[in-house]
């Protein structure tokens, strides 16, 4: 008995599912005289089979073809023996570009009552997860046609102003704020990279530490932010100086520089290091406490070949080294780390 007022349930579903996407106009035959529902996107209260007709005519009035339902799941619940609810979901699928709403999974709820010998629809309610409905227009296939692509666009190009953003992140977090050429973090990245692949090129990797000679003088007598016109300067010059051949100019801290070399020995690495004293000289910025009265900086130079038994610290520490021996042996001078 159930069983057979089910099947006809089911199949009143089906032919309402049928007469909607063939735009039938028998279909509100069905409706009850008490019918009520939530049409259009399911954003339209209506009242009456009147109100019903008359928003969804509009529907789907710009599509060319015939629709095409195609029904995922129905289910049916049983609430008396006179109440049935009728629960579908399902696609649409438009005969216009791109399917719009056919991504979509839209629900329709039928209510059925018994009314005398016939089942009648006594509530309808559509709900598509969408909100595109304007004014006066229950599906606006052209205005949402037009504002997908609007969508799609702005999609687009948040897409690129976010990579653009994270690249100017990146940027900055390799970056030294002061001066803009590379800092201690990029230098390390770099450092931990061309250890290993000279280690596997069984090549040299040489490290100049460049530190400015008196400086703590330069910031008492010129002031600090002469001091960081100063740092900036010598920045500039040094990365110039090093663009051409592709080499890594890092601030490595305070008034001190990091030039990496790779595929570079202690002579070739010993040479590079002069040259950058002589191009700090021939800027010929003014200190009035060194002895040449120009600012000058100490150099310190190591080379090394790496192998399982040393790291890169060993390279930075004999860096350092070096650059202590130029600092002790009067400053102005580039020295390399003892063998
Ligand atoms: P030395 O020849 O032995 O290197 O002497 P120095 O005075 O250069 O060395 P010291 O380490 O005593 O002082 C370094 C100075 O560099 C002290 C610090 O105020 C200055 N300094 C570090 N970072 C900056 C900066 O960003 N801007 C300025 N203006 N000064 C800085
Ligand atoms: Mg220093
Ligand atoms: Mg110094």
């Amino acid at each position: 008995m159930r069983q057979a007022r089910d099947q006809l349930i089911r199949a009143l579903f089906d032919e309402y599912i049928e007469m909607y996407a063939g735009r039938d106009d028998r279909l509100t035959a069905h409706f009850s005289e008490n019918f009520s529902g939530f049409t259009g996107g399911g954003d339209f209260l209506v009242k009456n089979r009147e109100e019903w007709v008359k928003i969804t005519r509009q529907d789907f009035s710009q599509v060319p073809g015939r629709i095409r339902i195609d029904l995922l799941d129905v289910s049916l619940q049983d609430i008396s023996d006179d109440v049935v609810i009728t629960t579908g979901f399902f696609r649409i699928i438009l005969p216009i570009p791109d399917n719009i709403l056919s991504k979509e999974t839209a629900r329709l709820v039928l209510v059925f009552r018994r009314e005398g010998h016939d089942w009648k629809i006594v509530s309808s309610t559509i709900s598509i997860p969408y909100h595109m409905v304007q004014d006066g227009e229950v599906y606006p296939m052209r205005n949402l046609y037009d504002r997908n692509r609007e969508l799609e666009a702005l999609v687009e190009e948040r897409t690129r102003a976010l990579e653009h953003t994270n690249a100017q992140l990146q940027k900055l977090s390799n970056t030294d704020g002061l001066t803009e050429i590379a800092n201690r973090r990029s230098f390390d990245l770099l450092l931990a990279q061309e250890w290993n692949r000279a280690l596997r090129a069984g090549s040299h990797l040489s490290l100049i530490i460049l530190d400015v000679d008196h400086f703590k003088h330069y910031n008492d007598r010129y002031g600090h932010l002469a001091g960081d016109v100063c740092l900036k300067t010598l920045a500039r010059a040094l990365a110039e100086a090093e663009r051409r051949a592709g080499r890594l100019v890092a601030r490595y801290g305070g008034e001190e520089f990091v030039v990496l070399l790779p595929d570079t020995d202690a002579q070739a690495a010993l040479e590079i290091a002069k040259h950058l004293q002589q191009e700090i000289w021939a800027l010929e910025l003014p200190h009035a406490d060194t002895d040449p009265g120009i600012v000058t900086v100490s150099l310190g130079v190591a080379s090394i070949l790496p192998s399982r038994q040393c790291g890169s610290n060993d390279l930075v520490q004999q860096a350092d080294l070096a650059l202590y021996r130029a600092k002790h042996l009067g400053r102005n001078c580039v020295q390399t780390a003892p063998r």
